[in-house]
């Protein structure tokens, strides 16, 4: 029996093709999520939904048939079908009695940490006051192409969790759990009703990254995992047609597959870990050996800096780790290869002392399972 008696807070991700039908929002459906939302509120559990369906309520929208692939016109896509989309979920969770909010995100927005700030102030508030927020991707200003969006919502909706603290993510999908191996190639391919670590077999019955035959996109919702997991948040993947699917989980029923969590890493590491870089320096062995130790980072292990970034910013190491450096690139460039004692000497007095603090400092293999 799966225990979540301790759970306070919980994400909800629903995708695209449990939200569609041909008429567009499929309705029926989202009326059951409500009451099933519900529930979970009335058991005093804290529901933050994460919602696909807005490029293809746009889609629909227009007339347009078939996959949209081109970035301009699922971004106007987007922008067409998110007030759609939110225009249904406001009237099924209107008949609950339930006020919702709307949530469009950015990488940037997570990636800064003051407007991550100000996004977990907004999320706090809104739960006090007992509104549903509902989360999506800004499509319409974040683009794939430019290397700013988070492209699907599996892992738009583990970061969500991640950074809001949940103690469960449900992915409700159209699959009904993981398998030991693809169930459309395999006849004897079984559900995995536990996981609790995710071999490289498990990876690779979930298919390569992209690949055609990936098992419904399990591959990224396995990425989603290694997020939330990280996090210290256990990740149930389910399908959603299954009555009061939500409702049963939290009760501890088995269904789909339970993701375990792994011990959680400070929030201020995690949101180091998940950002992405702005920049690039190099270090030479003696200063990875430091830093392995849990050392600061010196100057005097500094052999190149790349990209234009200020003091704060999220910087990545060799590819080992990520930091936050006490100093902006062009301070950087000044200080390649110096000793300490000359810091103060070319930046002034009020200069740090070190590029990057131990605390400061995440190894990217954390990040892996
Ligand atoms: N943000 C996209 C949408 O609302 C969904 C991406 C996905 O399918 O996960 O259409």
């Amino acid at each position: 029996m799966r225990d979540f008696t301790y759970c306070k807070r919980v994400v909800v991700k629903i995708g695209t093709n449990l939200l569609s039908s041909p008429e567009g929002v499929h309705v029926e459906f989202l009326t059951k999520v409500a009451r099933d939302i519900c529930v979970l509120r009335q058991k005093g559990l804290q529901v933050i939904v994460v919602t696909s369906g807005a490029v293809g309520m746009g889609a629909r929208e227009l007339g347009l048939n078939g996959k949209v692939s081109k970035i301009n016109m699922r971004q106007a896509c987007a922008a067409i079908g998110q007030p759609l989309l939110m225009q249904s979920y406001r009237s099924v969770f209107g008949k609950e009695g339930v006020k919702i909010a709307q949530l469009l995100l950015t990488p940037e927005v997570l990636n800064n940490r003051k407007s991550y700030l100000t996004l977990r102030d907004s999320l706090e508030t809104l739960l006090s006051l007992r509104v549903l927020p509902i989360v999506n991707e800004n499509d319409s200003v974040s683009t794939s192409e430019i290397g700013n969006a988070f492209g699907e919502n599996d892992r738009l909706s583990a970061l969500v969790a991640s950074k809001i603290d949940a103690d469960l993510l449900i992915l409700m999908t159209d699959i009904d759990a993981l398998y030991d191996a693809d169930p459309r190639i395999n006849r004897n391919a079984k559900p995995l009703e536990i996981v609790d670590e995710l071999t490289p077999e498990i990876l690779a019955a979930a298919g390569s990254a992209g690949s055609a035959h990936s098992t419904g996109g399990m591959r990224t919702k396995l990425d989603a995992v290694k997020i939330a997991r990280r996090a210290g948040c256990r990740v149930v993947l389910a399908h959603g047609n299954n009555e009061r699917v939500l409702e049963r989980i939290i009760a501890g029923e088995s269904l789909g597959t339970l993701f375990l969590a792994r011990p959680r890493i400070k929030n201020r590491k995690r949101w180091i870990l998940y950002s992405r870089p702005e920049g690039f320096l190099r270090i030479d062995e003696g200063a990875v050996r430091a830093l392995r130790e849990h050392r600061s980072l010196l100057p005097k292990g500094l052999s190149a800096v790349e990209g234009d970034f200020s003091t704060g910013a999220v910087v990545q190491v060799n590819d080992m780790a990520k930091i936050i450096s006490n100093f902006s690139s062009a301070e950087l460039q000044k200080l390649i290869g110096l000793h300490s004692s000359r810091i103060t000497e070319i930046l002034g007095k009020e200069a740090p002392a070190v590029i990057a603090r131990p605390e400061e400092t995440v190894f990217i293999d954390e990040r892996d399972e």
